[in-house]
């Protein structure tokens, strides 16, 4: 049993007029083998958070802590983290030319594990993965990226999360840009290495619809920065029905 620990943590992002404070204190705590959904209005903060755990360069961290079983993740640089097995799709750069989709994972994986896997498993593995993702094996021969669609590139994140087996998994707005067959298939990706692993998985989202193929065990919602209500699943269904308002006029007061 791991812990992912969010302790207080309040970040800046870097701005042309200087750093601009977005997360004012934010607690959270996600198990092994724990779905968290996190939601929230545009502009709350939640992005920044995923941002923030990836160690973009843009987000400054000005206090609290962010802890993987007590070890300091933010004293981790980025492939440590993932080392650490902190799976943070941002993290990689957004296009890579000339870097195949099938040597790029290859790569991610070895960096991971610290070896190269065996070449004859990877191929069915990756094959096998792909077809579960009713990818087109074509996918692994293009440049990472390069000229990808919005679907395409959620279907990688996901092909990338169930290849490398992460402990923690934080996934932004999967769901966005998704048609409905393709947030299925996508949804039963995640399903499946939850339920092949202990992974425990921060879905970051601004839509509920998501979260009818993906259940979440807690629901945080984020208001202005920071956690202003939890609760179990029912808080998604309440979000559905009645919006953000509630959270929204009193954020403003
Ligand atoms: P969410 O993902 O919840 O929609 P974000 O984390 O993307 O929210 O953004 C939170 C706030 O931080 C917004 O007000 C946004 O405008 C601001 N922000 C985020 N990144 C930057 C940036 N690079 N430069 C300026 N403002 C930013
Ligand atoms: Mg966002
Ligand atoms: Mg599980």
């Amino acid at each position: 049993m791991s812990t992912l620990e969010i302790r207080d943590l309040h970040v800046s992002v870097e701005t042309k007029e200087g750093p601009k404070p977005i997360l004012r204190g934010v607690d959270l705590s996600v198990g092994s083998g724990e779905t968290h959904a996190i939601m929230g209005p545009n502009g709350s903060g939640k992005s920044t958070l995923a941002y923030s755990l990836a160690g973009h360069p843009k987000y400054q961290i000005t206090s609290g802590t962010v802890t993987l079983d007590g070890q300091d993740v933010l004293a981790l640089s980025v492939d440590e983290r993932a080392r650490a097995g902190l799976f943070l799709a941002m993290q990689y750069p957004v296009e890579v030319p000339g870097v195949s989709v099938s040597n790029f994972l290859r790569t991610a994986k070895t960096a991971v594990t610290g070896e190269a896997p065996p070449l004859r498993a990877w191929v069915k593995d990756v094959r096998t993965a792909m077809d579960n993702l009713r990818m087109d094996p074509a996918f692994a021969e293009r440049s990472v990226n390069e000229g990808f669609s919005g679907g395409e590139k959620k279907r990688h994140e996901i092909l990338q999360m169930e290849l490398l087996k992460p402990r923690f998994a934080i996934l932004d707005e999967t769901d966005s840009g998704l048609d409905v067959d393709a947030l299925r298939i996508v949804s039963e990706g995640v399903n499946r290495v939850k339920a092949t692993s202990d992974v425990g998985v921060l879905l970051i989202t601004h839509y509920t619809r998501i979260l009818r193929y993906i259940k979440p065990d807690f629901v945080h919602v984020f208001v202005d920065g920071k956690v202003a209500e939890e609760g179990g699943p029912e808080l998604a269904d309440q979000l559905e029905n009645e919006g953000y308002d509630r959270f929204l006029s009193s954020a403003v007061s």
